[in-house]
């Protein structure tokens, strides 16, 4: 399979002409040969994305924007197969897990389209002889750069809100995984998008990311990935004082009291640490635990991840690959640097009858020191930590004690423990009781390393819309 860059609603081919392989995680197999994007595509797609910005796309109506993102909407859903077929193609995931991920993708669109024309301005109280007023104008042509643990899902996370508040966008899809970004961008074509409103630039970061940041059309830039990137890129957007939002990732602990619901637990940190094979930002991998339940909950998890089947993903198993050899070198590095210092407890290794394919066995340790690298840093694998505490301000301290700052979770019948902790943690979210809540409608986003800004609900539409006050002397 060839691809080609999107630009002004044509598949074109890079510039330079040049292409790069993609590989797939259950075989290590190329799937396929994807162009090469460098600063002149780039330059090509801000300028067609500039000019819809200014033509065609300022005359629409946010209603008639609105219409045109539920009309993608339906089309994403209609094609789910197939995009969750390239999503697992691409990242390794299993099907299913692929499949909602495209349920996502319609839901965010969905959610956006509803508020692309309900974004009000303001009146502003100045007296008998002032009238004024605020009116919430799109930022322009808005750079979107996102990581490869969900293409699509990552994409539309910042690609809904900015076309319903009237930006036009070049995304930058991940390197490894460009493949479900170009058919999206031909099904916003064919919803009824005008050509240059969404372009995709495939490509590698440094060749074709930074030039995008820097741009001199681009108006803002969400990012999502790294924080050594995310810094550059704030780097880089500050030579030209354009507006980031960045989602970096996290470390997040799970505060896991004697009187939980440990049943509600284990079922949420298999889905909160095991899903997309733990590469998530959100991940629920670090968990402290209240050393009288400790022994009874690590057993309930060592017995659940014994179940967990482990395969390609098309196969459909629970986990699947994680998405690079540089990946899968890294997530058994980190477990093998932590067994020094810990007790493994399950997997650790690739599973022996998965010879071939970047497979790291559903992983469990325990007794992990809170300041042991694989406590502090994001692991990005199917690894579950587990520490021990004692006392909830030492839990506290432990989970405020790394740079990161994206969720926090509390598992506890104690409403008035959860609550305080819900206002001590340091971090974006604080899940209590649950994990991956909060959907399309809650803010999301991270303190601290993990991030600026919010997205998702009305925070992440306002990200694209700059207030202009004007007032009326009579
Ligand atoms: P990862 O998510 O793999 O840890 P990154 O944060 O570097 O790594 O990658 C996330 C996204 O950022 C990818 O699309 C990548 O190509 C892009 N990227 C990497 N380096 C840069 C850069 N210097 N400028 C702009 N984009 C970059």
């Amino acid at each position: 399979m060839q691809t080609d860059l999107f630009i002004a609603g044509r598949a074109v081919a890079a510039a330079s002409g040049q292409r790069f392989a993609t590989f797939d995680p259950a075989t290590e197999e190329p799937i396929a040969e994807v162009a090469r994007g460098g600063a002149a595509d780039v330059d090509a797609a801000v300028r067609a994305a500039h000019a819809a910005f200014h033509g065609e796309w300022r005359q629409v109506t946010p209603a008639a924007r609105g219409r045109l993102l539920l009309r993608l909407a339906e089309l994403v859903a209609a094609h789910k197969e197939e995009l969750a077929a390239l999503e697992t193609a691409d990242v390794g995931k299993p099907l299913k897990e692929a499949k909602g991920d495209v349920d996502g993708v319609v839901s965010t669109l969905i959610y956006n389209a509803g508020a692309a024309d309900k974004m009000e301005g303001a009146t502003i109280p100045l007296g008998p002889s002032v009238v004024d007023f605020t009116l919430l104008e799109p930022l322009g042509v808005t750079a979107h750069i996102v990581p490869w643990n969900y293409p699509l899902g990552m994409a539309a996370r910042s690609l809904g809100p900015a076309l319903a508040a009237g930006c036009t966008a070049v995304l930058k899809p991940a390197e490894q995984t460009p493949l479900s970004a170009l058919r999206f961008a031909g099904l916003a074509l064919e919803a009824g998008l005008p050509p240059g409103v969404l372009n995709v630039v495939t490509g590698y970061g440094e060749e074709a990311g930074a030039p995008l940041v820097r741009h001199p059309l681009v108006r803002g830039v969400t990012f999502t990935g790294s924080v050594p990137t995310g810094r550059a890129i704030m780097a880089m957007a500050a030579e030209r004082t354009i507006p980031v939002v960045l989602e970096l990732g996290g470390k997040n602990a799970v505060l896991v009291f004697a009187d939980a619901d440990l049943d509600r637990l284990v079922a949420d940190v298999m889905e909160g640490a095991f899903e997309n094979a733990g590469q998530i930002c959100s991940s629920a991998s670090k968990l402290l635990v209240e050393a009288s339940v400790a022994d009874e909950l690590v057993e309930r998890l060592r017995a659940r991840a014994a179940k967990i089947t482990v395969g390609p993903g098309k196969d459909d198993p629970d986990l699947g690959p994680v998405v690079s050899d540089e990946q899968h070198e890294r997530v058994l590095g980190f477990v093998t640097e932590a067994k020094g210092s810990a007790r493994l407890v399950h997997g650790g290794a690739r599973p022996a009858d998965l010879p071939r394919g970047w497979f790291v066995a559903p992983t469990i340790l325990d007794r992990v020191p809170p300041e042991a690298r694989i406590a502090r840093e994001e692991v990005f694998g199917p690894v579950v930590t587990v520490t021990r505490f004692t006392a909830e301000d030492e839990a506290t301290a432990i989970a405020n004690g790394t740079g990161y700052g994206l969720v926090a979770g509390v598992y506890t019948r104690d409403i008035s423990r959860a609550l305080r902790l819900a206002q001590t943690l340091e971090a974006g979210s604080v899940w209590i009781n649950g994990w991956f809540l909060g959907g399309q409608q809650a803010p999301t986003g991270g303190i601290k390393d993990s991030g600026i800004g919010r997205e998702r609900g009305l925070p992440g539409v306002r990200n694209y819309l700059q207030v202009k006050n004007v007032g009326i002397r009579l």
